[in-house]
């Protein structure tokens, strides 16, 4: 059996790193080893999958935090490709209503039957499929987008996706999960955006204190910084493993 690991493909956030192809989007894969899971096939994730030797059809299942095109744009793609155009039964897809139904959704409705299961992911409900369990922590903040942050298999992967910083979070989120995956798109708190900054998440990365703590989701003020540099001073200071994603990268779960 293979080792469960982490595989992002990509780490931009943000308009300008994103759609300027400063960094990949594309969003992260688990693969525990049987199952598969895909969370937030942004753009380029069908041909990244590819560069990284994954075969579409060993996805089981896609999750998407939330609606928003730098996390979903391949997601029909990807709907055709791991169901080898419908071939394949036994793909899963979990996902906010919004994301499904209504003005702004993004999953095309002539796709839905590719699917042999729909989650709807809600505030503190938990889905399975198969052998992946997935808790929705909570609703964020994020630009009116309905979002969540998300946890794996009870905390083995914690996931904050893109959010406004709030106190809540230093109570919800789940402690010593063993990856904790945080879209930190800024150095320097932005009021006026929502989304993180490593201002804020210092606090919540000591409360959790997980194994491994991941930062990614760059803008390009974080990238101009130097998202490693940055991850090896939180170490320092917290005395906890902090690491920044880079596209491709991978990360085993010990
Ligand atoms: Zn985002
Ligand atoms: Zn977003």
């Amino acid at each position: 059996m293979r080792k469960p690991k982490v595989i992002f493909i990509g780490t931009a956030g943000g308009r300008v790193t994103t759609f300027r192809l400063v960094r990949r989007s594309g969003g992260f894969l688990i693969d525990w080893g049987t199952v598969r899971v895909h969370v937030d096939p942004g753009p380029g994730a069908f041909v990244y999958l590819k560069e990284k030797g994954i075969d579409y059809t060993s996805i089981d299942l896609i999750v998407l935090s939330h609606m928003h095109l730098d996390h979903t744009a391949d997601v029909n793609t990807l709907l055709e490709a791991c169901s080898d155009g419908g071939k394949r039964r036994g793909l899963a897809l979990f996902a906010p209503a919004s994301a499904l139904d209504g003005p702004d959704r993004v999953v095309l409705p002539y796709l839905k039957k590719r699917l042999s299961t729909v989650g709807v992911i809600r505030e503190g409900a938990e889905l399975t499929y198969k052998d992946v369990r997935v808790k929705a922590v909570m609703k964020h903040q994020h630009h009116g987008a309905e979002t969540y942050g998300l946890s794996f298999n009870d905390d083995q992967v914690v996931y904050l996706s893109c959010a406004r910083y709030e106190e809540k979070m230093l109570k919800v989120y789940p402690r010593r999960p063993r990856v904790f995956i945080i879209n930190t798109t800024f150095y320097s708190r932005r009021r006026d955006i929502d989304h993180l900054s490593v201002e804020e998440v210092k606090e919540l990365i000591r409360v959790c204190e997980a194994k491994t703590t991941v930062i990614t989701h760059f803008s390009m003020e974080m990238h101009q910084r130097n998202p490693e540099k940055v991850a090896h001073e939180l170490s320092q200071e917290l005395g906890l493993n902090v690491i920044a994603a880079h596209d491709g990268m991978e990360l085993e779960l010990e």
